[in-house]
């Protein structure tokens, strides 16, 4: 079973980096994936998921949420500002948070309910421009400015180039949450997540490993 293999080769990652043992936190994206799919996983005991869309998320995990206990949801996708109300009653993290207009209406939705989703910050580490994310050498200031308006931030968050090797963006996310005191690193996916666990990843984000490939044509 897909779930069994990835936290086997999980918990042997952890291992080989010196890491102990559990201290990754496996995300199960189930973004577009059909329902039994999620619910085989749901009942082998996987309760940390992730999601790309929020409405696609609230229509599918309330149902869920009220069957099986325990249910930890991650956002992964990029967050629309419209969104962000919905996004905060729903989510447990947000690894999105990419821009400044974003963090001060979470901020602000913070304040007005007195707690917060667990905040990563996406660092765009490739400076692609068609890819959401602070810029490296804007980090260290965003990260600040998000400390001063008392959000939550746990992490960093990056996804690199497609066909590069990733290797020299984790080690710049590891970088830059080390020189600002952040704990998190999400990083690593299907195809890559045993080298973001060398490499001092906190949160692994996969989901065809675990679900097969997604049918990109059901998504709307
Ligand atoms: C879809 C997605 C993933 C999971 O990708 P897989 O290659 O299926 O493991 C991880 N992170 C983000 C941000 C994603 O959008």
């Amino acid at each position: 079973m897909a779930l069994a293999e990835i936290t086997a080769r999980l918990r042997a990652a952890e291992k080989a980096a010196g890491r102990a043992e559990g201290s990754v936190t496996l995300i199960a994206v189930s973004k577009i994936q059909p329902s039994p799919r999620v619910e085989a996983v749901l009942d082998q005991g996987q309760r940390v998921f992730g999601e790309n869309y929020v409405q696609e998320a609230a229509f599918k995990w309330p149902t869920w949420r009220a069957k099986y206990a325990g249910v930890k949801l991650h956002m992964i996708g990029p967050l629309q500002s419209n969104k962000t109300k919905v996004a905060v009653d729903l989510f447990d993290a947000i690894h999105s948070v990419d821009r400044p207009s974003l963090a001060e209406r979470l901020a602000n939705l913070a304040n007005a309910r007195g707690a917060s989703p667990d905040i990563f910050i996406q660092i765009n580490t490739g400076e692609e421009p068609q890819k959401a994310g602070i810029l490296p050498q804007q980090a260290d200031d965003f990260i600040a400015a998000c400390r001063a308006m008392f959000l939550p931030v746990v992490g960093l968050m990056c996804i690199p180039p497609d066909e590069q090797d990733p290797v020299p963006h984790f080690k710049m996310l590891a970088q830059i949450a080390a020189r600002n005191g952040v704990e998190g690193l999400s990083m690593g996916m299907s195809s890559d997540f045993e080298l973001a666990v060398a490499h001092g990843a906190t949160h692994i984000r996969v989901g065809s490993a675990i679900f097969g490939a997604r049918n990109v044509v059901a998504r709307t």
